[in-house]
């Protein structure tokens, strides 16, 4: 089975991942990456070699770094899906370092350069039809959003949409959401006409309101169910999660719907290093309820559910103070 080795390398993988430089006129401030996942970063204003600093990670993507070779490294554990685990992958950073091109792939979606959201639904696919004797496999997909801690449904449209109640459910343990849509799908188009509508109408609302998609988390879930011919089933879930945007806002600056925005992300960014820290440190306690994000997750955090944290950063000088607090993050939760 997929998770065997999986289970031999820990439930919480966090990985960094540096998006290219889009500015040559810009210093790097990527000093080196290595094989053994280390990162050394060098802050612009101070040029001695004693104020570089060194972070440590399950692995390092740099910037030449292609979407399968960062697929790759996950596939088992997607895999681990089908045989009823539980799944979680989140894309951490600010807005601009590359979340949404690591989990849907490249902006404007022109070229086929297919992100994770896709990859993994592919591999599934794959394995459905590997098995497709032996084991009858329904996979369902969902897409939210959650917005200054409200959840909505992003596959129906804007005008008919409403506040999504996060409920306990009792036929698994944990907490959902008994009144979104859930579509069946059966290839990777349809997936990916739910990914465009998802889009469309997540993009809808960011005119009315300040580029919200980087201000909200979506959740694209994948529910597997399967029964094989003895009779017994399979039931798991794969989360796939672009964060909001983790830059820290000037207080002095903002006010009214802004501030409150700000608030509600720092706080479920905050809340969800606690619930991930608090499981790589086997804690008693794990702070689920603090936020609707880790509350909503709670089935696929801890346990035997595995989880997996992308922290996505800028090579360049102009983001080196956002770079650094992405890394700290990304430390703080990782157990390598
Ligand atoms: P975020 O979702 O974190 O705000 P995006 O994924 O939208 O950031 O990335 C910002 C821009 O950089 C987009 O135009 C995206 O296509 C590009 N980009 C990000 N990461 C890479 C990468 N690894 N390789 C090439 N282009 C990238
Ligand atoms: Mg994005």
């Amino acid at each position: 089975l997929y998770n065997i080795v999986q289970d031999l390398k820990g439930n919480i993988r966090v990985y960094c991942r540096v998006r290219p430089s889009f500015n040559c006129l810009s210093k790097n401030v990527i000093e080196y990456i290595g094989e053994d996942g280390s990162l050394m970063i060098l802050d612009p204003l101070k040029s001695k070699r004693d104020e570089r600093k060194v972070f440590r990670f399950n692995r390092v993507f740099g910037p030449a770094a292609k979407q399968d070779e960062v697929f790759k490294d996950i596939q088992p554990l997607i895999r681990s899906v089908m045989d009823g685990y539980n799944v979680c992958i989140f894309a951490y950073g600010q807005t601009g370092s590359g979340k949404t091109h690591t989990m849907n792939g490249p902006s404007g979606g022109a070229d086929k350069d297919f992100g994770i959201n896709y990859l993994a639904l592919n591999d599934l696919f794959q394995i459905q039809n590997v098995r497709k004797d032996g084991i009858d496999y329904e996979i369902n997909v969902q897409m939210v959003e959650i917005y200054n801690e409200q959840v909505r449904d992003l596959l129906v449209a804007e005008s008919t949409n409403t506040k999504l109640e996060i409920r306990s459910c009792t036929s698994v343990s944990g907490f959902s959401l008994p009144d979104a849509t859930r579509h069946s799908v059966k290839s990777t188009d349809d997936v990916l006409n739910l990914m465009k509508l998802g889009e469309l109408n997540r993009a809808v609302s960011s005119t009315a309101m300040n580029n919200r998609s980087s201000r909200s988390h979506s959740i694209l879930t994948v529910y597997v169910n399967g029964k094989d011919n003895s009779g017994s089933t399979i039931r798991s879930c794969l989360h796939l999660v672009d964060l909001a945007g983790s830059e820290r806002v000037d207080k002095s600056e903002v006010m009214g719907d802004r501030l409150k925005e700000a608030q509600y992300i720092n706080k479920s960014l905050s809340c969800l290093g606690d619930v991930i820290m608090a499981l790589a440190h086997k804690n008693s306690h794990i702070p689920y309820r603090n936020s609707k994000l880790t509350l909503l997750l709670q089935d696929s955090l801890g346990g035997h559910a595995k989880t997996v944290m992308f922290a996505h950063v800028s090579p360049e000088e102009d983001s080196f103070c956002e770079t650094l607090s992405t890394l700290k993050f990304a430390q703080s939760v990782s157990t390598v």
